[in-house]
């Protein structure tokens, strides 16, 4: 039998894509794909993902099947494959009847080698797809079929059908969040158990990763913009009033700058994005609304003004800058009264504990002792053994001491514990706390009870932290913030390995309340808002001292 020889993966990255080489991890998802194997992506934003479906689709009989939350920017992916002789089509709610009339046609007859689809709109090719030679489906920005995930969409769900409905069509699932519980989520929806996991490294190393405390973040950002005057950069504030005010402050001081937020009309967004991409005004202060679908490979800096919620989003919004490679200045500013506010944000949400523990993991980060690459890549399961050099930690690390024996009994206690417990209670446990607890589970009765009982409680919350940030522990937020070990733990463990830890140092402020109020509502009130506006000037807790006689005097 005669063959026609088969254009090599290589040939098509050429000759249909003009690539001269794969990105990393392209090749072997490709040709995990092509040899019909279920497969989970994840690549960071930017990581080249969209051609590890299209590639495959051109190789692979029959159409390949997108499914793409993105409608807005369908068109241009689409418009971009048929420049390059690639006959593809899309289908979405965006469209009118006529001209979804004629892609079924099109899809029917064929001659498709990819169709992008709106989750929301997969019904209405089902009878089309029971017909048609199908090479692969493709579910981009997987991460949206997880609760887990920062943005689920609920027809996502319905995806779970696809196997059931076409179990020997391949599968394959993309997403750039890289988030545990959000992995293993996918996998579970999508009915692909098997499926082979490619994660590439999430490492950017020419951003720059600078993390302050946030006093006088203005002054701080005229004195760092005075060295960057000509470059386009992102500020990120967490309300709108923050971008209209600051981005006010810059104009007035003689830069070109403008505030984005969702409260705008969408022409005045489109037109805002533009002067951005132009350079017209190269300078955005903005909330979170903006980023999706923006590709600007000149930003040179990224300033968050207020801490963001999770490490996720704080990831995403950074990796916005240095695009094309070149050194990226980014700047976090965190404050107490930040984490105040978030706090709030999460409280009474579905999934508050989830969210709770990810802020709390922001925080560790930005209170972080040790190199700021180690703790973000270890967040996302990427544990790399140096020091990167190219962060605020690493440019002045702090005085360490050798902290093996600490880090050696709190790896013990975690493993001890079957690595079914949260901080508190490895904590309590080290500390050889009584409380009921404790003593309700027997974990009086275990090996490294009382083990770090010379070490005061805060300060060794502190150095488990420290574990966490360095990658010898690592929590899982999915499941009730429970601390598991690393293979790093290991090597300490049983390999000696050596564990630096630092010092915290922790101010209290003291402040005196001169006349208490009379009413116990009135005086917590006062308190509340005391602590905050402390929390905003010092960037620490405060805690209020009175005495029992002020107590004594209020009415209840
Ligand atoms: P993602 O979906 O992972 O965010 P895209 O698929 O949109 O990323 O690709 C990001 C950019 O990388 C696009 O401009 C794309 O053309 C480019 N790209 C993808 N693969 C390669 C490659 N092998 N060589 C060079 N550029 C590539
Ligand atoms: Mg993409
Ligand atoms: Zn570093």
């Amino acid at each position: 039998m005669e063959t026609i020889a088969q254009p090599t993966i290589f040939e098509l990255l050429k000759k249909q894509f003009g690539y001269d080489s794969f990105l990393p991890n392209q090749e072997e998802i490709i040709n995990n794909v092509l040899d019909q194997n279920d497969t989970i992506a994840i690549m960071p934003t930017g990581g080249g993902k969209s051609l590890c479906f299209q590639l495959p689709a051109l190789a692979l009989e029959g159409t390949t099947i997108v499914i793409s939350p993105l409608i807005a920017l369908m068109k241009d992916q689409v418009d971009a494959l048929k420049a390059n002789g690639i006959p593809a089509q899309f289908f979405n709610s965006s469209q009118p009847y006529g001209e979804q009339q004629q892609v079924l046609r099109e899809l029917q007859s064929g001659n498709l080698k990819l169709i992008y689809v709106a989750p929301e709109s997969l019904p209405q090719l089902n009878f089309i797809l029971k017909i048609i030679k199908i090479g692969l489906f493709a579910v981009d920005e997987a991460h949206c079929i997880s609760s887990w995930g920062h943005d689920f969409r609920p027809a996502y769900t319905q995806l779970k059908r696809l196997k059931e409905q076409f179990p020997n069509v391949p599968l394959i699932a993309l997403t750039a969040t890289a988030d545990r519980a959000t992995r293993e989520d996918i996998a579970l929806q999508l009915a692909i158990p098997n499926a082979k996991i490619f994660i590439a490294s999430f490492d950017r190393p020419n951003l720059y990763l600078d993390v302050r405390p946030g006093q006088n973040r203005n002054k701080q950002i005229f004195d760092f913009l005075k060295n960057h005057r000509d470059e386009s950069g992102i500020i990120y504030c967490l309300s709108r009033k923050g971008t209209e005010k600051l981005a006010a402050t810059l104009t007035a001081k003689g830069y070109k700058a403008e505030a984005y937020h969702a409260g705008l009309t969408s022409e005045e967004r489109t037109q805002i994005q533009e002067n951005f991409t132009n350079d017209v005004s190269p300078i955005i202060v903005a909330t979170i609304a903006f980023g999706m679908g923006i590709d600007k490979s000149n930003v040179r800096w990224v300033i968050h003004y207020n801490m963001p919620k999770n490490i996720d989003g704080y990831y995403q919004e950074i990796g916005r800058s240095g695009r094309d490679g070149m050194p990226a200045h980014t700047i976090l500013f965190h404050s107490f009264g930040d984490i105040v506010m978030l706090r709030k944000f999460a409280e009474g949400a579905d999934n508050e504990a989830y969210q709770l523990a990810k802020l709390e993991r922001m925080q560790q980060y930005a209170e972080a002792l040790s190199c700021r690459r180690k703790v973000l890549l270890g967040y996302f399961g990427e544990h790399i053994s140096e020091d990167c050099g190219n962060c605020d930690i690493c440019k002045a690390p702090p005085n360490y001491f050798d902290g093996t024996l600490i880090a050696q009994k709190v790896c013990s206690a975690v493993a001890r514990l079957q690595e079914e417990e949260a901080l508190g209670m490895v904590l309590d446990v080290l500390r050889g706390s009584q409380n009921a607890q404790v003593f309700d589970k027997g974990y009086q009765k275990i090996k490294t009870y009382g083990a770090a009982k010379d070490v005061p409680w805060r300060d060794l919350q502190h150095y488990v932290i420290q574990l966490l940030n360095q990658g010898v522990l690592e929590v899982y937020f999915h499941e009730n913030g429970r601390l598991v070990l690393t293979p790093q733990a290991k090597r300490v463990l049983f390999e000696g390995k050596k564990v630096r830890l630092a010092n915290f140092v922790q101010e209290i402020e003291t402040v005196k309340i001169e006349r208490a109020p009379r009413k116990r509502a009135e005086l917590f009130d006062k308190l509340r808002a005391l602590r905050l506006k402390l929390a905003q000037e010092i960037n620490k807790p405060a805690f209020v001292v009175f005495s029992d006689a002020t107590l004594e005097d209020m009415e209840h």
